[in-house]
């Protein structure tokens, strides 16, 4: 093992408490764990992990004895909590317990075209947004890669034979706020689950230095960005780190990032009643929109307990997105998926068990190369 393997790996497992998920190890330190075997033996233990998603004890190709031992040494980190489904059992969401004692959230949802997980990139979050749940839940601690890993390849699993096509890293916490680990986590998802690049999308409140380091990196990744506000004034109220990378500086790195990766971004809007909603906010956002070319996915906000401002009603979304159209925006309307299995965090509910109930394009819609 490399020093600089062994300083992650400390590193994480300082962050996380004591045991580390087996999908935390990166393939030479998994060759460290078998060190007087063949060499053909780390094919047989990453094909076992990652392509067939087994256990290691269920890993038939390695003798008996040693899926004994690795069984040992490569634990799960993530234990059932809670499971719910919904949606004919096109929705699945579970709530993990950490060893740690944390709880986090991963969401599977089955379309007809693909299967997407949402996972959770941190136990809690700093940015402290009003309307979030999790937001008002403050911080907890940072995930590791292995535990982002992981559950993509849980939800896979259950997922039998409808293959995990797409990650969003929408789920609980900030993935920019814990960068190198959810990077670590993509190249990982990318390499060794073998999901495309562009199926991989990276959502944040907008941490531009965090944006232009994705710019950089050699996997292009979608990004969609939690706009919420056109204007500063509410944005910094809605949106915290606006005070510290205001609408200015986040479009400058969102057209870094375009421009570099040619990926599409996206602005995620959660509609709030007479906060966000007026023709007016359809205006600056729009203005906003327009020279970054960004698509705008529209949710009626989910109200939580610590912000009780509710959801726009059905009629100022559909105004607000046939404003938006008129502008030359294209807009995406979703509508909440999993209704009735929302327990803790009503953040997933709302931003992303979504189902688009219509996409609206502008006649001559802004593009960019896919
Ligand atoms: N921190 C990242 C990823 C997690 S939040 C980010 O902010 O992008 C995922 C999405 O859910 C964000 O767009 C967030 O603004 C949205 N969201 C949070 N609480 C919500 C609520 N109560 N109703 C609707 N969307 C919400």
């Amino acid at each position: 093992m490399t020093a600089n393997s062994q300083a992650s790996r400390n590193a994480d497992c300082q962050v996380r408490g004591i045991t580390t998920s087996r999908y935390d190890h990166a393939r030479s330190d998994l060759q460290f764990l078998l060190n007087n075997e063949p060499s053909y033996r780390i094919d047989q233990l990453w094909q076992g992990l990652y392509g067939d998603l087994a256990d290691p004890c269920d890993i038939t190709t390695l003798p008996a004895a040693l899926r004994g031992k690795l069984a040992e040494q490569l634990p799960e980190a993530l234990s059932e909590e809670h499971r719910s489904t919904s949606d004919c059992g096109e929705t699945i969401k579970w709530v993990w317990r950490l060893a740690d004692g944390s709880l986090i959230e991963t969401v599977l949802m089955h379309y007809e075209d693909r299967s997407t997980v949402c996972v959770s990139s941190q136990a809690g979050c700093a940015m402290a947004c009003g309307f979030c749940a999790t937001g008002q839940m403050g911080f907890d601690r940072h995930l590791s890669t292995g535990e982002m890993v992981e559950q993509v390849v849980r939800a896979q699993r259950a997922s039998g034979n409808r293959r995990v096509s797409n990650v969003v890293f929408m789920g609980m916490g900030e993935p920019l706020a814990n960068y190198a680990r959810t990077w670590a986590a993509v190249e990982r998802i990318h390499g060794a689950l073998g999901l495309s690049a562009r199926h991989l999308t990276i959502s944040t409140v907008g941490l531009a230095p965090g944006i232009k380091r994705l710019s950089e990196e050699s996997l292009p990744v979608n990004l969609a960005v939690s706009l919420h506000a056109a204007n500063d004034r509410l944005r910094d109220d809605l949106v915290p780190a606006n005070r510290r990378w205001p609408l200015a500086t986040l479009a400058r790195a969102c057209a870094h990032h375009a421009a570099t990766t040619g990926r599409r971004l996206s602005f995620e809007w959660a509609l709030m009643h007479d906060v966000n909603d007026t023709l007016r906010d359809a205006a600056e956002l729009a203005d906003y929109a327009r020279p970054l070319a960004a698509h705008v996915n529209l949710i009626p906000l989910n109200p939580t307990p610590g912000w009780p401002t509710r959801g726009s009603s059905p009629n100022r979304v559909r105004e607000f997105a046939a404003e938006l159209v008129n502008r030359g925006i294209n807009a995406t309307v979703r509508l909440t998926r999993g209704l009735e299995i929302d327990a803790a965090c009503g953040q997933l509910r709302a931003s992303l068990s979504t189902v688009d109930i219509g996409t609206a394009r502008s006649e001559a819609p802004p593009s960019l190369p896919e």
